[in-house]
């Protein structure tokens, strides 16, 4: 099982300085903003400014590829590419698209807002890509993305 580091305690923003370095006691850059209309806790980075959820404290940690990108990846799949094709056009091993997949799955609630409103993916669809995810995920996979 991969680690994640805990929501707020870095900045997510790529373009940012203080990206992906977490926050200590003498370097807090992070603070929290509201809340979203869900509920989930919503951050401010104070260098950079960008706001985010808890959704960009968990998957995205530590990962080469963009959180658009990955993001993306998800609602294609929502709204029914094949992942085979979608490695083919991406250029991501399938692989690595299955083992966001399983990372999304455990926040599903946090990526369904991100992914309701700003890529249109429907509830009905997300509720098919979880679906397929507990399918696959029985599957042990020959390496990690
Ligand atoms: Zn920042």
């Amino acid at each position: 099982m991969e680690k994640f580091a805990k929501p707020g305690d870095f900045c997510p923003n790529e373009a940012c300085a203080d990206y992906g370095k977490l926050q200590t006691s003498q370097q807090q850059n992070i603070k929290k903003s509201g809340l979203t209309a869900k509920g989930v806790q919503r951050y401010q980075c104070k260098a950079c400014l960008k706001t985010f959820t808890e959704t960009y404290g968990t998957i995205f940690y530590g990962k080469r590829t963009s959180e658009h990108e990955i993001l993306e990846t998800l609602a294609l799949l929502a709204e029914g590419t094949r992942i085979s094709t979608l490695s083919r056009v991406k250029g991501h091993k399938e692989d690595t698209i299955l083992q966001w997949l399983r990372e999304a799955a455990q926040h599903t609630e946090q990526i369904e807002e991100v992914l309701m409103a700003e890529y249109r993916v429907k509830r009905g669809q997300l509720d098919a890509l979880w679906a397929y995810v507990r399918n696959k995920g029985e599957k042990k996979l020959s390496r990690n993305g």
